[in-house]
């Protein structure tokens, strides 16, 4: 089912003039409303007049991170904080949060692309959602409950942690979707393994999971444990939290709601925009929201676009799998290594789990790289010969995908720390010198 399918499904000539128009609303919203925008555009010679159709957005400049960072809390405002009616943070690594003000249309809007979400997962006003995502100022709890608000389901906001009720409640209430970030999803899994209740006394059939990268391997693994189909959900604070995009059935990409968030790749050295299809870093404009718009903002995201129509009937642009943060890419003895790549190989190898713990730092100015992983309890017991040569096996395969040979360490089944939220699967010491 399609939620607006007037929206999901309008013709490319439409929406490239419906973005066009509304671009421009922005941009004399935030010219008119927004002292570091007006500057900004000012020191670029750029005016509102200079915007007459989506093509021109190339002329405005880049929002960043560390705009936000700089206008905190409130500067990046374009309405007074009477209209504002929600206030949201991200965690941010160092110092302080980003944060994010709506206004009650704002909100609307996060409702609607969060029951597109939804509604293009299979979940109906009939289901009880459990929304398994930290309520708070993370945007994930209350994202995916308005999201299934909207659709009209009965929304169990659990938040994260209490494993054991979790599991209680999924089974006594009959929760049909489970909304939380994959590494929680795993979590969740041991946790149901652990309560010894048959699946079949579950109802659960949707996983709507996002907050962080995760990869097709970790998908499958997730689908067997869960006994579930699990769908991507993609946001991000700053443009609005997760209902971004989507996964439709089909599973081709990651639809985005493009008539409110424009997107761009561009090449994230240069800022120049890449070709069609092509791999870069991801930006997006938000082109209705009234109490924080932002131009441009650099998302550091990677991925591709593809304009296709899709086999679903939406027209609505797809964006690949997102291979990490611009920022998570660690550069190793010179080679460029992202995480999801050693968690596609884990996930791979039936005797693992699908939990590890990346550890880099540099000896005698060489740097060392450790993948820490767990073997599945048949294996453990496992006599001497079969570990090494497993371990062996790991770091052939690890090798032969990102060119680099880690130090493999296999680890009893739990001993890795388990997520709640987002997981943190790397420590690069080398930063802390
Ligand atoms: P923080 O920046 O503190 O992590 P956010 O919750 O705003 O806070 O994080 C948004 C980021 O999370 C995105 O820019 C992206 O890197 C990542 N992310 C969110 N959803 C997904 C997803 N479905 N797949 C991959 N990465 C995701
Ligand atoms: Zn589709």
């Amino acid at each position: 089912m399609i939620w607006n399918e007037t929206m999901e499904c309008m013709k490319r000539e439409d929406m490239t003039k419906l973005q066009g128009i509304r671009l421009k609303e922005t941009v004399e919203r935030v010219y008119h409303n927004c002292v570091p925008y007006r500057k900004r555009m000012q020191e670029a010679g750029v005016t509102p007049d200079d915007i007459q159709s989506i093509e021109d957005i190339v002329k405005l400049p880049f929002t960043s991170k560390k705009d936000l960072r700089d206008y905190y809390p409130f500067e990046l405002l374009s309405v007074p904080i009477s209209e504002i009616v929600r206030l949201q943070a991200s965690s941010g690594t160092t110092g302080k949060p980003i944060v994010v003000g709506y206004t009650r249309k704002d909100l609307g809007i996060w409702g609607e692309v969060g029951a597109r979400c939804f509604t293009a997962y299979g979940i109906r006003k009939q289901d009880v959602v459990q929304v398994s995502y930290g309520y708070g100022l993370f945007t994930g709890g209350l994202g995916a409950h308005a999201a299934a608000e909207t659709v009209g389901a009965a929304v169990l906001p659990m938040s994260s942690g209490n494993t054991e009720k979790q599991i209680m409640l999924m089974h006594d209430f009959g929760s049909v979707a489970l909304a939380c970030t994959p590494s929680y999803a795993l979590y969740l899994a041991d946790g149901l393994k652990d309560s010894g209740i048959p699946r079949e006394e579950f109802k659960l059939k949707i996983g709507a999971f996002g907050a962080e990268p995760w990869t097709e391997a970790m998908r499958k693994e997730l689908e067997e444990k869960l006994g579930i189909k699990a769908y991507d959900i993609y946001g991000l604070t700053e443009i609005i939290g997760p209902g971004v995009g989507y996964e439709c059935v089909h599973q081709n990409g990651t639809h985005l709601c493009e008539d409110h968030f424009y997107p761009e790749i561009v090449n994230p050295e240069t800022g120049e925009p890449v070709p069609h299809g092509q791999m870069g870093e991801l930006v997006f404009s938000t082109i209705t929201k009234t109490g924080m718009p932002l131009l441009r903002f650099r998302t550091r995201d990677l991925t591709s676009l593809n304009y296709e129509t899709c086999e679903c009937g939406r027209t609505a642009v797809r964006m690949g799998r997102i291979l990490g943060r611009s920022d998570d890419m660690l550069i190793i003895r010179g080679v460029n290594v992202f995480p999801s790549q050693v968690e596609a190989v884990i996930c791979e190898m039936p005797e693992l789990e699908p939990h590890y713990f990346i550890e880099v730092d540099r000896v005698n100015n060489l740097d060392t790289f450790e993948v820490r992983v767990e073997v599945k309890e048949e294996f453990y017991s496992d006599d001497m010969s079969t570990l090494v040569g497993l371990k062996k096996q790991i770091a052939h395969r690890l090798q032969s995908v990102i060119g680099l040979q880690p130090d493999v360490k296999l680890v009893e089944p739990r001993s890795i720390e388990r997520s709640q939220g987002k997981a943190k699967r790397v420590n690069d010491k080398r930063k802390l010198v």
